[in-house]
């Protein structure tokens, strides 16, 4: 069956950055079949859009959906002190809580707009199973598509490294889990991500392995990278080179793999991005309310590097809100580098086409015949866009919004704001039961 979507303002993020005024756009079988804004074609069902702006569905390249859990916590520390006043209370994660924790946070992804979730889960305490099959489960439900990963942990505090013995695994048990974990893959709506957590808790021999293994089924590579001044400081101590030089010589500086933050990266290393073709998931609010600093985006851009938006986990930005990026990635760049850094369209696509390509899709991030059908119904008739001669920046420039509709493949996720397949308020009730048990 065919839906023709007309009466909106149609933003593709296609290679030439069309944009179709008055325009429509065509849907057959999950996918785009054609998008205009000239004469409109036949279809069997036709849904007046009344003027909204239609955006491709937002990527989101980095997050920890289970921190929801443990929200405004250690909150004056820096990473490192937030990290050890956080990872005892994460040791207690199992099945039910994670199932909560993704409901909720894949929730209020898909009530910003975002279609595609990435989740970084490097937390698997002793005995804990069914931790990615239940955020699976939970983005099943929803209807959105999730990049789950098989992270993992092997340095602890007895080591060198910053996570305490206690949750951390042993290497070759972690890259069994891995391998395992990658046949939950099925190659539309669940992609599967090797990502061992970062430099300072994860040994060197784990990162490699981890590499090889992940070259060997075909699976993308994640990490945390750069992401602050002390873990700068913690590979001049223990390896004498920085965090960006140290991946290097483990053979992550490559296409197939992306890195999130990279805040703190040298001019040579921008290049070095550039060259390899390395990913970045930039997390502007986490990086903000952290203190870490604002990451290179302009310069990485300029590289020629790939770079898309993540929320990161609501223990280090408590709104999971990825249009609230999308803004925040504006600011943070015009903050660093004037006004002319990034346009509003430049941010929009950051957190559409280039958190695509960060997660190696080509499918997804764009509106044009052939594409998924993944997007996102934003309305332009709200207080906030009274007086906006340009709507698409407008939106930019005054978000975050709750998206009026949302598709993924085609399919009413959201409607007049609401979710279709699931119960806001009882989503939000289960998870602070579960809440409960990461209280103390
Ligand atoms: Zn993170």
């Amino acid at each position: 069956m065919t839906t023709l979507f007309v009466n909106a303002h149609v933003v593709t993020m296609d290679d030439d950055a069309s944009e179709h005024a008055g325009g429509w756009l065509l849907v057959d079988d999950g996918h785009v079949r054609d998008v205009g804004g000239n004469a409109k074609p036949e279809a069997d069902e036709v849904v007046n859009l009344s003027g909204a702006v239609v955006t491709p569905g937002l990527v989101n390249t980095h997050h920890h959906l289970w921190q929801n859990l443990t929200r405004a916590r250690a909150q004056q520390e820096n990473l490192f002190g937030w990290l050890k006043a956080l990872y005892p209370v994460w040791a207690r994660i199992d099945e039910e809580a994670e199932y909560a924790a993704a409901r909720a946070g894949l929730a209020e992804l898909a009530l910003s707009g975002c279609t595609t979730v990435f989740d970084h889960h490097y937390v698997f305490p002793p005995g804990a199973t069914g931790l990615l099959e239940a955020e699976i489960r939970a983005a099943r439900e929803l209807g959105v598509r999730i990049f789950a990963s098989r992270g993992s942990m092997d340095l602890g505090e007895s080591d060198g490294g910053l996570p305490p013995d206690g949750i951390v695994e042993e290497r070759d048990e972690a890259l069994a889990a891995t391998e395992q974990a990658a046949a939950l893959a099925d190659g539309a709506q669940v992609d599967i991500a090797v990502a061992p957590c970062s430099p300072f808790s994860v040994t060197r021999e784990l990162m490699a392995e981890s590499a090889e293994l992940a070259r060997r089924l075909g699976l993308r590579l994640h990490t945390h990278l750069a992401e602050t001044a002390e873990e700068e400081e913690y590979a001049l101590e223990k390896f004498g080179c920085t965090p960006v030089e140290y991946v290097e010589e483990l053979g992550w500086l490559a296409g197939d793999v992306w890195c999130a933050h990279c805040v703190h990266l040298s001019e040579d290393e921008v290049s070095k991005f550039g060259v390899s073709n390395v990913g970045v998931a930039h997390c502007p609010s986490s990086n903000m309310r952290m203190g870490a600093g604002i990451a290179p985006v302009r310069e990485l851009l300029d590289a020629g590097a790939r770079v898309g938006l993540g929320v990161d986990g609501s223990a280090s930005n408590e709104r999971g809100d990825l249009f609230l990026e999308v803004k925040q990635a504006l600011l943070v760049a015009r903050a660093r580098g004037g006004p002319e850094a990034l346009t509003a369209r430049d941010a929009l696509r950051l957190g559409t086409r280039g958190g695509a390509a960060v997660l190696g899709r080509d499918d997804i991030g764009e509106l044009s015949p052939g594409k998924r059908a993944d997007f996102a119904v934003w309305r332009t008739d709200g207080l906030e866009l009274g007086g906006a001669t340009d709507q698409v920046a407008g939106l930019v420039f005054s978000g975050p919004h709750r998206v009026e509709r949302l598709y993924v493949a085609g399919e009413e996720v959201v409607r007049d704001g609401h979710l279709v397949g699931a119960d806001e308020e009882e989503i939000a009730r289960e998870h602070r039961r579960e809440a409960e048990r990461f209280a103390a």
